[in-house]
């Protein structure tokens, strides 16, 4: 027995390290088998795992189990057949590190307080910027995800070229930007209507000769147009913004340009993903989510940015440590860059991997998705009956003939074998059924049995209609 009761002894320790390791494995060697959704929480689970805590203690064995059968009421979002949103599986060299990283619990909001493990984190970001061509000028940090990213350059940008409040700026998007810029500019105290929602072209992209004119129509009726956000793969369709053209007006008309690369941004690994993301080197700001296309946990965003100081401008930092940080002998104040004080230490998550593994090892890994959106693309295609468009990385929509009734029934009979987990979306006001190929766990066997299963269901749904 330890003498302090929040602190375990050597053999206890060891004894929660054991079983948590037999957890562990037991779980990631059983992903293949397991079911891709299980929602079905018991009323009796359901008291039992919203009882308040004892007073007393209990046994880890015991609290471990009920951890496992929680989990196990989910998506099942870290195994192969999970194509649902933006699968990122979750690599298990960063769930290692995230102990390292909360064992040693180290600050990392500055560099004052751990400097070694701060140049680790700062290490990785600077990576990250030469890997999207950004120049000198160029830094940024790890965020809890693109939403939060989104909102530190939302407000650089407006510090920069509004100089501080809203007033009448205008930020440009279209209907299949994410969410989060909305968010954040209502957290930034933007009305509704400073969002001005771009035309689109008829394969879903920002039309940038239509920027240019909402943009001169804004500025003749007396509002200041100051920024405008770019998706390198949006969430409905995984579709890339013209980014370079999106670059040009930005340039012409002194926008802040921002590129929401969080699902799409990791591609630029590889060569295919480079020639698609083309422009994005000219961005002002980028988010990226490493918890999606680097196959990372949740909770491991990046923003980076073309001049690191505009953060720091932003969120509070004061003119004597501007000047610092020009000098680029130290080490970045984390908690001046973004709106957390204290944080985890999210470098370890990647730097670990990244190092393990090797570069090529992601690489290879992207390129293999890739891959298989293409096998997937041609699956559809050869069901005489489904429609889909080819994608521009791994997001595939597909739909059958005769309305949203049979596109739900067809969901419904995909979901019914409990092997994968799509998504539906509307496209068009019409229900559309979505596929995302991007869990590092999900191969070509796993890709052959989904397109089984959604050729068997979409014969189901047809012959159902035929029938009728
Ligand atoms: C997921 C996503 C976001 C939001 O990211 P979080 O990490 O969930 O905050 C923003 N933009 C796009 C395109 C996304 O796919």
């Amino acid at each position: 027995m330890s003498l302090f009761p929040l602190e375990p002894s050597g053999d206890e320790l060891a004894a929660m390290m054991t079983s948590a390791t037999s957890f562990v494995s037991d779980f990631v060697g059983s992903l293949n088998e397991a079911p891709a959704v299980d929602l079905d929480v018991s009323d009796r689970m359901r008291v039992d795992l919203l009882a308040p805590p004892g007073d007393h203690a209990g046994d880890f064995d015991g609290l471990l189990e009920t951890f496992r059968q929680a989990a196990s009421k989910a998506v099942e979002t870290a195994g192969p057949g999970c194509f649902a949103y933006f699968p990122g599986g979750g690599l298990f060299a960063s769930a290692v590190a995230e102990l390292l990283a909360s064992t040693v619990n180290r600050y990392t909001g500055s560099g004052a307080m751990a400097p070694a493990l701060v140049a680790m984190e700062h290490g990785v970001i600077r990576w990250l910027c030469g890997v999207f061509g950004l120049p000198q000028t160029a830094g940024g940090l790890l965020t809890s995800g693109a939403s939060g990213g989104t909102l530190s350059a939302l407000l650089a940008a407006r510090q920069e070229l509004l100089g501080g409040p809203p007033g009448t700026g205008t930020v440009y998007v279209t209907e299949h930007t994410h969410h989060s810029v909305a968010k954040a500019a209502r957290i930034a105290g933007f009305a509704p209507d400073q969002l001005r929602t771009v035309p689109v072209t008829a394969d879903h992209r920002m039309d940038p000769g239509a920027v240019e004119e909402l943009v001169a129509a804004d500025r003749a009726a007396g509002r200041r147009p100051f920024l405008l956000v770019g998706t390198a793969g949006t969430t409905n369709t995984g579709t890339i913004d013209p980014l370079a053209d999106l670059a040009d007006v930005a340039g012409r008309q002194g926008l802040w340009f921002h590129v929401d690369a969080a699902y799409g941004g990791a591609f630029q690994l590889t060569s295919r993903g480079r020639a698609k993301l083309s422009g994005i080197e000219r961005a002002d700001s980028i988010t990226l989510d490493p918890h999606k296309s680097l196959f990372l946990p949740y909770g491991t965003g990046v923003l980076l940015t073309r001049d690191v100081r505009t953060l720091a401008a932003a969120q509070g930092a004061d003119a004597a440590y501007l000047q610092d940080l020009q000098l680029d002998s130290r080490l970045p104040n984390y908690a001046d860059l973004g709106t957390e004080l204290s944080r985890p230490f999210r470098g370890l998550r990647l730097w670990l991997p990244l190092h393990l593994y090797g570069v090529d090892a992601f690489r290879a890994t992207l390129d293999e998705k890739l891959d298989l959106a293409q096998v997937v693309h041609r699956e559809l295609l050869d069901m005489p009956l489904l429609e889909t468009p080819a994608p521009d990385l791994t997001v595939l929509t597909f739909r059958a003939p005769g309305g949203d009734a049979v596109n739900r029934r067809l969901l419904e009979t995909i979901h019914a074998s409990r092997r994968v987990a799509l998504t539906s979306t509307q496209i068009q006001d019409r229900f559309t059924l979505r596929l995302c190929v991007l869990n590092h766990r999900t191969h070509r066997a796993h890709v052959d049995e989904a397109m089984k299963i959604v050729r068997d269901a979409s014969w189901s749904v047809v012959d159902r209609k035929i029938a009728v």
